[in-house]
């Protein structure tokens, strides 16, 4: 593939704002002879690439600007495969301006959001899942998190669905030859193996697919919503997995009015606590404004921890609450507070009844926290499998479920015997969600749509 080299463009790599040092990223047609023109030191143009050196930017006065270290990259071995040459200067605001504004000077212009990794991707540095994984990298901010977009950078699912995705071109192309013999009844294209090329892309499609729900979750965090009556402990439970006094804890029932938002790393992976006002019918109307938003937690909830008074709350009670919680699609935790209130028997009576979806807690001493967060991970865990690739993009749900549905109707035609012409157009349907995934098939549009969530760069 040839390297396009487009005009020169330069931003700031690093994070903007001051700090010890700050990175001004330059790539494309000359980026190494423009910047040479601001740099005094040894001449760049003549340097091997991959290889650092200290000089002073100065401006058209020859005053200096700052002391920087230039690493240069020559085409094609540098990110966007083009000349690159990164600048690392203080990282000053008035430094990091004036810089920029030379180069602008020299005829570089200002990068657009993710422009870098356009360019990258446009050099075939890689495809398409793998340059939006870029951005979820540099996002990442839980072990969880960085894990998938490590994962999807590496290739992923890409590569194993790209040399699928050619061997259904060959059949379509098969099959559209066909066509070109009209009347005549002809078939080129072996239908057993067709099928038999369907099931092998179906057989990686539906886990990705399965992965996603796991994959929003881990991207977004896990909705976890801790329910129960007031004065069930849930604000004291809050605060020991928070180790802080984020919600108010008192005594009288149904103080804590307000949602609570905050946020848990358990084992990598992020849940999104939050506490609600009891679910019991209210009497004043703040409390109500409580109750209804607990209503509408509980539907946004990916998990459903019910928290209760153990010494207050009779088997009968809970066993009514996990009726209505079973209707609910979202795993739920029983958890039965103060234990310390009860005698080991009557621990031991709860436990019997409601087996493993029930733990006993004494929020106040944090006792047995360990094994309900334990049981919090599992329900995140059970879906994902650590190391395979879980799918976070919701672009890319959604051309896989398309892929799926084109291949599904292209069985379906296969068993009906239908005409070439007909699981031509859905072969066809299917080739193209899968080109759009990985990139092969792009639009100016969607490109356009993708890297402008990047920040300017990147
Ligand atoms: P909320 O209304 O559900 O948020 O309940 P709070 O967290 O405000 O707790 C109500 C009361 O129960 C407070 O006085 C807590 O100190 C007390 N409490 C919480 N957890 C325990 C526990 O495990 N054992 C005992 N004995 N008291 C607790």
């Amino acid at each position: 593939m040839t390297i396009l080299q487009q005009e020169p463009i330069a931003a700031l790599a690093t994070a903007p704002g001051i700090g010890a040092i700050a990175v001004i990223r330059v790539s494309g047609d000359n980026a190494i002879a423009l910047t040479s023109r601001i740099f005094r030191g040894k001449d760049l143009n003549q340097q091997a690439s991959h290889t650092v050196h200290f000089g002073t930017i100065r401006d058209q006065q020859n005053a200096i600007i700052d002391e920087v270290l230039v690493t240069i990259f020559r085409s094609p071995s540098s990110f966007t495969k083009e000349d690159v040459v990164e600048i690392s200067c203080h990282g000053s605001e008035y430094v990091i301006r004036q810089i920029l504004r030379l180069l602008l000077k020299e005829g570089v212009r200002m990068a657009q959001p993710g422009e870098f990794t356009q360019r990258a991707f446009l050099n075939g540095q890689f495809d398409l899942v793998q340059a939006e994984a870029v951005a979820d990298l540099i996002a990442a901010d839980s072990e969880a998190t960085h894990r998938a977009a490590l994962t999807q950078l590496r290739g992923g699912f890409s590569k194993q669905l790209k040399a699928l995705r050619q061997q259904l071109i060959e059949f379509a192309a098969l099959i559209e030859l066909e066509l070109d013999f009209g009347e005549e009844d002809v078939e080129f294209a072996q239908r057993d193996d067709l099928r038999k090329l369907v099931y092998a892309i179906q057989r990686v499609l539906r886990p990705l697919i399965d992965s996603f729900s796991v994959g929003n979750a881990i991207k977004n965090g896990v909705a976890t919503v801790i329910a129960g009556k007031p004065n069930a402990g849930k604000s004291t439970l809050l605060n020991a997995l928070l180790n802080e006094e984020k919600a108010i804890v008192s005594d009288i029932p149904g103080t804590t009015r307000d949602v609570i938002e905050d946020e848990l790393f358990l084992d990598g992976i992020r849940f999104r606590l939050i506490d609600t006002a009891g679910l019991r019918e209210a009497t004043d109307t703040i409390e109500a404004i409580g109750v209804e938003r607990t209503r509408q937690q509980l539907d946004k909830a990916a998990i459903i921890v019910y928290l209760f008074d153990a010494a207050e709350t009779t088997l009968a009670e809970i066993a009514e609450i996990e009726a209505e919680l079973k209707n609910r699609t979202v795993p739920y935790l029983l958890v039965a507070n103060k234990m310390d209130k009860l005698a080991d028997t009557e621990i031991d009576q709860w436990r019997a009844s409601f087996g493993s979806e029930l733990v006993p807690i004494q929020a106040n001493t944090g006792k047995n926290l360990d094994q309900m967060t334990q049981r919090l991970v599992g329900f995140v865990k059970t879906n994902a499998i650590p190391g395979s690739t879980v799918v976070t993009n919701l672009r890319h749900y959604e051309h896989l479920t398309q892929t799926d549905a084109a291949l599904i109707r292209v069985l379906d035609g296969l068993d009906a015997g239908t005409t070439q012409d007909w699981i031509a157009i859905e072969l066809r349907d299917a080739l193209h969600h899968l080109g759009e995934l990985t990139g092969e098939i792009t639009t100016d549009d969607l490109l356009a749509t993708i890297f402008s969530k990047f920040c300017i760069g990147k």
